[in-house]
């Protein structure tokens, strides 16, 4: 876990911040938290609790960036799973046991026909899927989506390791 949530005073997720960071905010007292789950944070010869999930008291006016695209973060975010197929890394598919890298990047819109490196236009797919999209679109290739590609609402993929549970009733995952 490598830090901590901030929300806006709205409980609108605002970004991923370092615990020392949130520490500042905390001493500020300008976040409350508003979980129990805590992480230690080492600081000036002791060890300070700080809650995985701070939330600003007065709410700040923050345009909504989404999180960077990453080929990394589009595997993240659809669970290391086929966006056609639905196999997972150890499933039966075509033939064969999918392997953690059988899983490639699918363009939705191909990118020979200009389809872009963006969140809403990527997805997860195994090796044999992609390639028997090839340069066509799902509904050319009579493929079916099994969700539709979102931005993430923070950088949460930033996140090293798993995401802490508080988060997820935030991040709705
Ligand atoms: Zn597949």
């Amino acid at each position: 876990m490598a830090a901590i949530l901030l929300l806006n005073a709205t409980y609108e997720p605002l970004a991923v911040i370092p615990r020392k960071r949130a520490l500042s905010l905390l001493l500020r007292e300008v976040v409350d938290g508003v979980t129990e789950e805590m992480v230690a944070l080492a600081s000036i010869g002791e060890t300070r609790p700080i809650p995985t999930v701070l939330r600003l008291r007065r709410y700040v006016n923050a345009p909504r960036r989404g999180a960077r695209w990453s080929r990394q973060g589009v595997l993240k975010r659809d669970n290391y799973t086929c966006v056609y197929c639905g196999g997972r890394a150890g499933d039966r598919r075509h033939g064969r046991v999918l392997r953690l890298n059988d899983l490639t990047i699918d363009h939705v819109l191909p990118k020979s026909r200009g389809g872009r490196n963006t969140w809403t236009n990527t997805a997860c797919a195994c090796a044999a899927c992609n390639g028997r999209k090839n340069d066509r679109t799902p509904h050319e290739a009579g493929m079916v989506l099994r969700w539709e590609p979102k931005t993430p609402r923070v950088e949460y993929l930033v996140a090293s390791g798993n995401v802490p549970e508080a988060w997820k009733f935030y991040l709705e995952i």
